[in-house]
């Protein structure tokens, strides 16, 4: 028996999972019975709430401060949740920003920013994640969830070239990734959401404003919640999908 984890729970390490996806993915977790590592990067009490909600739930989980656009911040935050909660299995890369900028305008700092938070980030958690999981590393395999958008087929919204062409990416790396270590026990694979009601929408106009949009061009009519993103998040994590690897999934209402 592993003193540090006596019931031999799974578990999962999100990243940004203070606000929108990443909380909703980590209290869901909380619920199905993760250990959950809540990672954030300025929103500390928003962190605490959702560590103490799924406390209050019944389940176990750490908040986390890590930039994790830094590899060497990831590295610490890894190195924390080594000690914290012990084995990782399932890793989600949420953590990202929306900007909105036309190319003519762009400067090197928003391209560098957008890049670093949205695929680098997902890089060096791929990379602490895949040293600890795989089983070249003496590990026992795990699975990986990384964030995409429906941007990345669509060209995103108004402005939205550097988020898409960073999203497209995501794509991109899903596949190369579950090519590398899919024969060393690991899955990986990505989710597409379309537009979700979170504060990340502030960028180009506003909650309001996106849920107007939504129910123009969502063929189900509506935003989504960031809640039925995280089922479906879980539900690639899980063994439910062992042979489910290397794909991208939509979660966009049908657009
Ligand atoms: P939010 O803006 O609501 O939340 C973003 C989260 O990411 C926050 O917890 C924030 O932490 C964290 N974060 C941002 N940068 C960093 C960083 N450098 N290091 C650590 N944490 C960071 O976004 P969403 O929940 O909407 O988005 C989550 C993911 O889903 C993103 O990858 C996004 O691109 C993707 N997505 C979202 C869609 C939507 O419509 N909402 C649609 C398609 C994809 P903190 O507050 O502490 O700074």
């Amino acid at each position: 028996m592993n003193p540090m984890n006596p019931k031999n729970l799974k578990n999962m390490l999100i990243t940004g999972a203070s606000r929108g996806i990443g909380a909703a993915i980590a209290r869901a977790a909380g619920s199905a019975g993760y250990r959950v590592g809540v990672n954030y990067q300025r929103s500390e009490a928003a962190a605490q709430k959702v560590v103490a909600d799924i406390h209050a739930a019944g389940g176990e989980a750490v908040a986390l401060q890590a930039d994790v656009s830094r590899l060497s911040e990831v590295v610490r935050l890894f190195s924390e949740m080594d000690r914290s909660l012990g084995t990782l299995d399932v890793l989600i890369n949420n953590a990202g920003i929306l900007a909105s900028f036309r190319v003519d305008a762009l400067d090197e700092e928003q391209l560098g920013a957008v890049f670093q938070a949205n695929v680098f980030s997902s890089f060096y958690a791929a990379r602490e994640a895949v040293r600890r999981m795989s089983t070249a590393h003496g590990g026992h395999g795990g699975s990986i969830v990384n964030l995409s958008s429906v941007a990345s087929r669509m060209g995103g919204l108004s402005g939205g070239a550097a988020y898409a062409a960073s999203k497209a990416a995501i794509d991109t790396f899903t596949l190369a990734l579950a090519k590398e270590v899919g024969r060393e026990g690991i899955r990986v694979n990505a989710l597409r959401p379309g537009l979700i009601s979170t504060e990340i929408h502030q960028v180009h106009g506003g909650l309001d404003r996106m849920h107007s949009m939504a129910a123009e061009v969502v063929p189900l009519g509506r935003a989504g919640a960031a809640e039925e993103v995280a089922q479906a998040a879980l539900w690639l994590a899980s063994d439910a999908a062992s042979y489910v690897h290397g794909t991208v999934m939509d979660v966009a209402g049908g657009r």
